[in-house]
């Protein structure tokens, strides 16, 4: 079994104890993963505070190349990670080789940027110019469902703007993290990039810790909740990319057979954990038999297993807890709506689900009002577009949203009447790194990706010159 270890000021340190990793396809375990004591998360802090000042001082060119080379390293090893990302998280290995080319071009788009000074105003009294400087040690919270692209969010950004990071990946999914560690540690000084992983009981103490100047969370609401009030004692910055319940709106005047493999990809892709899967789909009554007929179709001849197998369309849940919610959802749906597609869970290990059409469900369901996360989609009617677009907006969620029609004027107007914070028009769930990324409502706080998603990594700074 491989050995894996934590990057503490650029050394590879065995946990203080160790946590299991276990595939999610097999129930098996992979490996016995370090895992860091409240003092090795300290360590790392600590290592991070004291490359900073050198680190901040760089040149920005220099940052950039670390970065550059950083992306030549995921792409020569890309193979290695996307088999050790698909064991660890379930998804089919295609999948996995696409996140892990990913993350390098996310790398490589961050250090097109650039963080000049502005001159605000340079007039005969007084030249007023805006700075954008690092902000020391940032804390760096990812998730399990896309662990090396939700990392691609945040390190590129944070280390060109001059920071040190301490990352922490998610429990289920810390493997492909720590490999990436050891690849990339003699590229980078030591202290700047450090991987610390728990058993979900370090997030507070990294949120809370004095020495960590911002954190960049990704995650559900509820624990994003916590981040914000662990970040309020000292007033830190935070950017915070929550959960979502995207809702996609399908006019009539839209071709059932054309657009249901696409909506169901929107709503299945890895297995449907997605923050901006679509997660309710609401279809016009004169095409609702026909759409729902469709998707449960597609969802039938949708092969799911092992992400190693060739062939493999959608891999396992990623994790024991989050398999027993969606069975759990499911059940209640058995009550509130018609099954037209999967629902049945076999015995066999592995945390499996087959994709899930449910249709004649309504709001006051769980599995409406929830984010769920899985391979599950409610699919609802409705008789006018103005009354789709409220069912739409009334949820504390506002991630992202679609809105699906041969008419563009039309898609367009009711795209701006929905309160999310990226709207689709004929597509859903399309993220590039130049493109900002940020959730209304209770999905989130902040920016990320685009210029915006570096500058939240860096101090404002005006510097306001009298001239005599
Ligand atoms: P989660 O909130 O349970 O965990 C996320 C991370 O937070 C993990 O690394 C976890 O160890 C850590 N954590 C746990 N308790 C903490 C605490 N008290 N303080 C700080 N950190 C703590 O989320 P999850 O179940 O791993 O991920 C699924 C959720 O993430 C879904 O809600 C999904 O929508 C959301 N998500 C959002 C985005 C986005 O960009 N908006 C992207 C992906 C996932």
């Amino acid at each position: 079994m491989t050995e894996y270890r934590l990057l503490i000021n650029g050394e590879m340190t065995p946990g203080d104890t160790t946590m299991e990793v276990v595939n999610p396809a097999t129930e098996e375990k992979i490996a016995d993963c370090p895992r860091s004591s409240e003092a090795q998360l300290n360590l790392a802090v600590e290592s991070a505070k004291a490359a900073f000042p050198g680190w901040s001082k760089t040149a920005i060119e220099e940052r950039k190349a670390v970065i550059l080379k950083i992306a030549d390293i995921i792409e020569a090893n890309s193979s290695e990670l996307a088999q050790l990302l698909t064991e660890e998280q379930g998804k089919p290995l295609e999948a996995a080789t696409t996140e892990v080319f990913g993350m390098a071009a996310f790398c490589r788009y961050f250090t097109s940027l650039d963080l000049p000074v502005e001159v605000l105003e340079d007039s005969e009294g007084r030249k007023v110019e805006s700075h954008r400087n690092p902000l020391g040690v940032v804390g760096a919270i990812v998730p399990w469902n896309f662990p090396l692209m939700l990392m691609a969010f945040k390190l590129p950004p944070a280390l060109i703007a001059g920071n040190t990071i301490v990352l922490k990946p998610a429990p289920t999914t810390p493997l492909s993290s720590l490999r990436f560690a050891e690849l990339i540690k003699d590229v980078v000084p030591a202290g700047v990039v450090n991987f610390v992983t728990d058993a979900n009981d370090l997030g507070a103490a990294l949120t809370a810790h004095p020495d960590v100047r911002k954190v960049s969370f990704t995650g559900s609401t509820a624990t994003g909740a916590k981040v914000m009030a662990g970040a309020a004692g000292l007033l830190k910055r935070i950017t915070l990319e929550l959960g979502g319940n995207d809702a996609g709106i399908v006019l009539n005047d839209v071709d059932p057979k054309e657009a249901a493999p696409k909506l169901f990809d929107s709503a299945f892709q890895n297995t449907g954990q997605v923050c901006i899967a679509m997660k309710r789909l609401y279809v016009h009554e004169d095409i609702y038999d026909e759409m729902c007929a469709e998707l449960a179709t597609i969802a039938d001849e949708t092969p799911i297993g092992n992400g190693l197998d060739q062939g493999t369309k959608l891999g396992p849940l990623n994790n024991k807890m989050q398999y027993e919610r969606v069975k759990e959802l499911i059940e209640e749906a058995k009550q509130d709506g018609n099954i037209i597609a999967g629902g049945d869970v076999s015995d066999e290990p592995g945390y499996f689900i087959r994709p899930t059409i449910v249709r004649d469900i309504k709001e006051g369901s769980r599995l409406v009002d929830e984010e769920q996360f899985g391979p599950v989609l409610p699919v609802m009617s409705f008789s006018n577009e103005e009354e789709a677009v409220e069912r739409a907006n009334a949820t504390s969620w506002g991630l992202g949203g679609s809105v699906w029609s041969a008419n563009l004027d039309k898609a367009y107007e009711l795209a701006e009447q929905m309160d999310a914070g990226t709207v689709w028009i004929n597509k859903h769930l399309e993220l590039d790194p130049s493109i900002p990324f940020g959730g209304s409502k209770q999905s989130g706080l902040g920016t990320e990706l685009g210029e915006e998603g570096l500058e939240e990594f860096t101090q404002r700074k005006i510097i306001n010159m009298a001239k005599a």
